[in-house]
């Protein structure tokens, strides 16, 4: 029997799925990630104040069936559609990746942490001043990262446990590595001192307590996290699956 629930919902991807209806990705409180049939979305008349869009919050009514990837959408109320992401091309743009990032890291029926993830980030984004755009990006990916428990290791050697020397920052090996412990002189990116302490404070500090790192320390804090991001994407075969899964191959719930 299908199983009826409302939660608040983010519409994180939707491709459109015969002549008015969208097969949409919603990031739910209650759920994490579901897919959802939204069945005559492009009507005049629909149930949903659809057709939906993204990054349109809402209170959402689903009819899921167990062993059905694909549910329904019964209702939707729109919250807010965060209309000063839509009239500024940094904010949407980053508003976009940080959607991309939750699709690729979160199957269906994950992401149960990452909505208020997302919501308390698209909500900074709509009014953070344009030069810290990129600073909120990097906390919402180091974010995402300790929520799969992925969070780099910045405070000691992860070859020798020593605090001392930290030299390198190795990927494979998720975190830094002091000088005795490489192998070789070039192995994975240099860090520094101000970068670590960087991406070690911001997922415990409030983004308006963060002080603006100089140019050189968030590029290479980016370039760390992107590094770490792309090694454990690479290693997990369902976040990549769950990204480009086509909607043919979705079946279809009766009623
Ligand atoms: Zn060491």
């Amino acid at each position: 029997m299908a199983e009826r629930i409302e939660t608040d919902a983010l519409v994180i991807q939707r491709f459109p799925y015969g002549e008015s209806s969208q097969v949409v990705h919603l990031l739910t409180e209650a759920l994490g990630r579901v897919a959802v049939l939204a069945r005559g979305s492009h009507r005049p008349k629909n149930s949903c104040e659809g057709p939906l869009d993204l990054l349109v919050r809402g209170r959402v009514t689903l009819s899921l069936l167990a062993g059905r990837e694909l549910g329904m959408l019964l209702a939707r109320r729109i919250a807010t559609d965060h209309p000063a992401l839509r009239r500024h091309l940094g904010r949407h743009t980053a508003a976009c990746a940080l959607l991309q990032r939750v699709l690729h890291f979160e199957p269906v029926g994950g992401g149960h942490g990452a909505y208020p993830l997302l919501e308390r980030a698209l909500l900074a984004l709509e009014q953070i001043a344009p030069e810290r755009i990129e600073l909120l990006r990097l906390k919402f990916d180091v974010g995402l990262l300790e929520l799969h428990g992925l969070r780099p290791d910045l405070d000691q050697c992860v070859r020798c446990g020593s605090p001392r020397r930290l030299a390198r920052f190795v990927t494979s090996d998720g975190g830094v590595v002091c000088t005795h412990c490489l192998v070789r002189r070039d192995e994975g990116a240099p860090v520094d001192g101000a970068t670590a302490a960087l991406l070690r404070g911001l997922p415990r500090t409030p983004l308006r307590e963060v002080a603006s790192p100089s140019p050189p320390v968030l590029a290479r804090a980016r370039r760390l996290v992107d590094l770490h991001l792309g090694w454990h994407a690479d290693a997990a075969p369902d976040a990549a699956r769950a990204s480009s899964r086509p909607t043919s191959r979705w079946r279809l719930p009766r009623g």
